[in-house]
């Protein structure tokens, strides 16, 4: 199980359907430390709202709850939808290409928009599901890119297990960010309420090549703090 998950949707993405109090009672059931709630930026129709970022806090000490947006990938200028108006309470930014980014363009070019998307707005903490087959990436190369920046790549437990992706890739994903020392972050990208801190799809993958703990950014609850906090100073409020 991963203790502290860093990508989380809720009601607030139009594909998810728990409130943020259902998924912290299921967290807490399971024995949780805590998790990210990550919901689609707008371009995806998330329905990001100033009370949640603004006012909400977790009523249970024991799971931490901290607040995100999975950004959606726009154009090949690496425009992303980030939220500017939550920037100062945002404590996780994920950045992933889903069905609003342009089809059929190529590994390079994918390759191309996610790193001119990292460089441009140093607030993306993680890139997600870089394993996801209709926007193919250069494994080596993003993980290069993302590890001079202090960015992690995801090992996204949810493709696997609704099999979207091939183990193989997620595999070469693994092997890439082993060869260029770039970190991991093992998130369940949870949409229904049992799936939340499931990594059990990819733990053998991770297993069988040799991965090593501490390049998995949330392997327990004090890395995953640490590397959010360690990133705080690159959510300036900009744009
Ligand atoms: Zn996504
Ligand atoms: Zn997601």
């Amino acid at each position: 199980m991963i203790q502290f998950d860093l990508h989380v949707h809720s009601i607030f993405s139009l594909c998810g359907i728990h409130t943020v109090l259902e998924l912290l009672e299921r967290a807490k059931a399971i024995g949780m430390k805590g998790f990210a709630v990550t919901d689609h930026g707008l371009t995806m129709g998330g329905r990001l709202n100033n009370p949640f970022f603004e006012r909400f806090k977790s009523p249970c000490p024991e799971v931490k709850i901290l607040k995100g947006v999975e950004c959606n990938l726009i154009d090949e200028t690496g425009k992303i939808d980030i939220p500017y108006i939550f920037m100062p309470f945002l404590d996780v930014v994920l950045l992933g290409a889903h069905p609003n980014t342009a089809k059929n363009l190529g590994r390079e070019k994918y390759t191309d928009m996610l790193v001119a998307a990292i460089d441009k707005n140093p607030c993306v903490d993680i890139i997600t599901h870089p394993n996801d087959p209709h926007y193919p990436v250069d494994y080596r190369r993003l993980a290069r890119e993302a590890k001079a920046r202090g960015v992690a790549l995801e090992l996204n437990n949810s493709k696997i297990l609704y099999s979207r992706s091939e183990i193989k890739e997620a595999e070469v994903l693994v092997d890439a960010c082993l060869e260029e020392g770039c970190g991991i972050a093992v998130c369940s990208d949870t949409h229904a309420i049992h799936e939340l801190g499931t990594d059990e799809s990819v733990r053998p993958i991770l297993k069988a090549a040799g991965f090593p703990e501490e390049l998995i950014v949330n392997r327990d609850e004090e890395s995953a703090i640490a590397f959010i906090e360690g990133r705080r100073k690159n959510k300036a409020f900009s744009g």
